[in-house]
Formats: structure tokens, sequence, C-alpha cells
């Protein structure tokens, strides 16, 4: 990760090639955490679109705490994501948990996302790296920098080195107010370490809706590259993560807010 030629990782869509990278401006993702339906997908990918939004994410497989928890719509999933991206030309970033599925979602994603609780399933991160679909790498909960590093590591020595890393918060003794606690140190210090670009997730980072617009103004600042932020038409009966997803109305106003800030390039 430190003698990366490259530094931007350049991902083609429907609407033409983004560029993740720090002299680049900034790429906003935002979906719901899971793919639920075909009606709620297409509508929250227009709603997204139209607010400015370069990626829509969602999941397919679901990384739940419980097994009795909503697993995702799996394969199906894949299809409706599929289906929005046509509607709208977004590009699609979905997540792999388990290497069965590795050639159904390469298929179907044009980013791959690793989840924080994959970070260090280094047979998977061979298998991400030895494909070719860019791989989104999200913080462990008890990673280090070192060992996010090193996971990405795993992902470039296998030959794929188009690696986006993502903050999206870790365990820290306080879980009273915020789900995580978003590290926003991490994207000065990642800059002095590594070429790779640097993405901030402030939904998953803070677990409340409220506290997702000040981090993500505060991401843009402190020079993140990229954004990730979960958007549902319906929050409230959402089937994961509702408390964090912002309404795509919010989102259209965050969206206003950020331009404000803007991005250094
Ligand atoms: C997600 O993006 O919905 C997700 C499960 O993220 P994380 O791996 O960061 O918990
Ligand atoms: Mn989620």
């Amino acid at each position: 990760y430190r003698h990366g030629e490259a530094s931007d990782v350049v991902v083609s869509t429907p609407n033409g090639a983004i560029t993740f990278g720090e002299n680049h401006p900034l790429v906003v993702v935002a979906g719901p955490c899971s793919v639920e339906n075909e009606e709620m997908i297409i509508e929250t990918a227009r709603r997204v679109k139209a607010a400015g939004a370069h990626f829509l994410r969602g999941g397919a497989y679901k990384p739940r705490t419980s097994p009795y928890a909503f697993q995702g719509h799996g394969e199906s999933a894949l299809n409706l994501l599929a289906a929005a991206r046509e509607a709208t030309g977004l590009g699609i970033i979905t997540e792999l948990m388990d290497s069965p599925e590795l050639d159904v979602v390469a298929e179907f994603a044009d980013v791959i996302q690793i989840g924080a609780r994959n970070m260090q399933n280094f047979s998977l991160l061979k298998k991400v790296g030895a494909q070719e679909k860019p791989v989104l790498l999200k913080r462990g909960m008890a990673a280090t920098i070192e060992d996010w590093l090193m996971a990405a590591e795993y992902i470039l020595a296998a030959g794929n080195p188009n690696v986006i890393l993502c903050e999206r918060g870790i365990r820290t003794f306080d879980r009273q107010y915020a789900r995580n606690t978003l590290d926003l140190s991490a994207i000065p210090v990642l800059r002095t370490l590594t070429h790779l670009p640097i993405m901030i997730d402030p939904s998953h980072g803070t677990g409340k809706s409220e506290y997702v617009p000040a981090m993500a103004m505060a991401s843009i600042a402190a020079g993140a590259d990229s954004l990730m932020i979960e958007v549902h038409p319906n929050p409230k009966k959402a089937l994961s993560d509702g408390p964090q997803s912002l309404t795509p109305e919010r989102f259209d106003r965050l969206m206003q807010e950020m331009s404000v800030i803007g991005k250094a390039v």
C-alpha cells in the first residue's frame, strides 16, 4: 500500500467513469442498508440520483448480528440492483459475504464491498484480490489502522490494485449515545501512510440519522475522498439500520449543505 503507482480508483458506470481519489471531486454512495423490494430500491435510486449521488448501495447478503434478523434477499436482490442501475445509470456497490457468491456478486456489482466483519477474512480477501472488480474494504470494528492496511495489502498482493478504504466507526467503551466511534483522524493518518482512496461511512459510524449530517460535513472538511450514506424512503419501516438512515429529503438537503464545504481538489 505504500508503493502503489496509480492513487486513483476509476470505476466505470452507465453514467460514465467515476474516479475515487485525492485529486478528484467527492464521490457519494447512497442507498438503503438492505435491498428490500423492487419499488423501494428503484425509488431510492431515483431520489439519490436526483440529489447528486454517484453510486447506489444496497445489501443483498447481510451480515446480521442475530441469525434471526433479516439476512437479505440474496441473488434476487442483485437482480433488483441491476434494475435500479438500468433505471438511473448509477454504479452499484454491494457486499460480498462469502466466496460461493463471489462470481454472482462480481457480475452485478461495479464495486464489491467487504464488510467490517470480514475485514480479516484472509481467504476472502485473496479471492477478491484475484478478480477484477474494485473492492471497498470497510474497517473492522476493532481493527487498528495497521490491521486494516495489511488487510488491504492482501487484496493488492493478490493482483487487484483497486481498493477503497472505508472508515465506518470502531468499538470504544461508550455505546450509550452512538453505535460506534467514528474515527475521523483516520483520514489524515491514512493520507500519510497510503495512496488508497478514503471513504467515510457516517451512518454506521454513528448509528443515528440525526448525527449523520454533522459527521458527513466533518468528513469532507478532514479530506475524505468519498462518503457512504444510508438512505431509505421510509426509515421507520426499514428491515435493517432504519435508525441511522436518512430520508431522501434529508439526504437531498445534506447534499446541498455539503456543496457549500466542497472538496479541495
Ligand atoms: C453495511 O454497509 O450495511 C454494513 C453491514 O456495514 P459494516 O460492515 O460497516 O457494518
Ligand atoms: Mn447497514
